[in-house]
């Protein structure tokens, strides 16, 4: 007999489809982290700070200096598929923001405390908790706290790791994001202390600030372009690579993104130098119309679905390739040999 059968069907309540959907996008700290970052960065911020309390798990918190939520939208920022960044079809498959699906905030809000506050230019600031609106205080752009991660789903909560792996994680998040945004001012506050500080600067300054020494060493500088999109970043000579596939970062338009034909490519292109189980390292940014990759493939869109995925493969292929037999000696100050 099938115990489902003879309860009748009911509407879940807004709390609990929230709780879903938080499932998908909110499994760590980490992932609060990103959404946070991100939603900074679509605001147009030039710095962001991020404070860190007790692995993340305790407090998370994002200052950015962006645009801003007018005191009137405050309560559709924190409502279920509510977004700024698509309002139509054809928008979001062209979507070049790195929100679009209107869920972070709820979902967030639905598994912990969620305060934001925000101000925009030349108005007041003005705070949402638990949908309540109040006056507060602060310079222009927005900061979200989130409190005491999982306190609503405690059987969530247990599949969280100690604060130390918590905040190693929020760390690796944010640097990864830091590496595709060199013009944008990033700090790092944990338990008050200051451990990250990145002035705004250019993508060579950036790689070095983050990337192992190692790497750093001993790299080519890719720079290639094809009408289809512009490929640029590190790759590592083979005295670089690793045992495990630990230092490869791909971006797709300043996301990043685990691909099966990208990371075939780069691995393709380095047979000739490369041999048996070693892992290149690479930090590559790919560079596309936004039209041509649908990252509505997954709720986290670390998953992309290219279109014409054999030419991007040939272009990423042929531009690594390029680059690693390069073999002039351009500055040894820069790293590259
Ligand atoms: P999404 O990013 O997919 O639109 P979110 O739930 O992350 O969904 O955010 C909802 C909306 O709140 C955004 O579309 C944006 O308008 C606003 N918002 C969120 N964070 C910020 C921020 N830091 N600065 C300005 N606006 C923000
Ligand atoms: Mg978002």
């Amino acid at each position: 007999k099938n115990i489902y059968t003879g309860r009748g069907i009911r509407e879940l309540s807004d709390q609990l489809v929230s709780q879903i959907a938080a499932g998908e996008v909110v499994d760590r700290p980490a992932s609060v982290v990103k959404e946070l970052v991100e939603n900074a960065i679509d605001a147009g911020s030039t710095s962001i700070e991020v404070r860190l309390d007790g692995g993340g798990i305790k407090r998370v918190s994002v200052a950015d200096d962006g645009c801003g939520i007018p005191r009137e939208e405050l309560t559709l920022a924190v409502k279920r598929h509510a977004t700024s960044k698509v309002r139509d079809l054809d928008e979001l498959e062209s979507v070049a923001s790195l929100g679009f699906r209107g869920e972070a905030l709820a979902s967030i809000a639905s598994v912990a405390d969620l305060k934001l506050t925000s101000r925009v230019e030349g108005s007041d600031a003005f705070s949402i908790m638990d949908g309540e609106i109040s006056p507060a205080s602060g310079t222009h752009g927005t900061r979200i706290e989130v409190s005491d991660l999982f306190y609503k789903t405690p059987a969530r909560r247990k599949f969280l790791k100690s604060e130390s792996t918590e905040l190693a994680h929020c760390l690796t998040c944010i640097e990864r994001i830091a590496l595709a945004y060199p013009n944008i001012a990033f700090s790092v506050i944990v338990n008050g202390k200051s451990v990250i500080n990145l002035p705004a600067s250019g993508t060579e300054e950036r790689l070095s600030r983050l990337m192992p020494k190692d790497f750093r060493d001993a790299h080519r500088a890719v720079d290639a372009s094809v009408p289809i999109g512009n490929l640029y970043g590190w790759v590592g000579l083979p005295t670089a690579a690793r045992a495990r596939a630990d230092n490869q970062y791909f971006y797709i338009n300043g996301r990043f993104v685990r691909d099966k034909v990208l990371s075939h490519a780069v691995r393709q292109a380095y047979n000739d130098v490369l041999h048996g189980q070693s892992q290149p390292s690479y930090c590559l940014f790919l560079d596309m119309d936004p039209k041509r990759v649908d990252v509505n493939v997954h709720p986290t869109k670390s998953e992309v679905r290219l279109r014409d995925s054999q030419a991007i493969h040939q272009f990423v292929f042929h531009a690594v390739e390029e680059a690693l037999a390069r073999t002039t000696i351009v500055d040894p100050s820069s790293g590259e040999i």
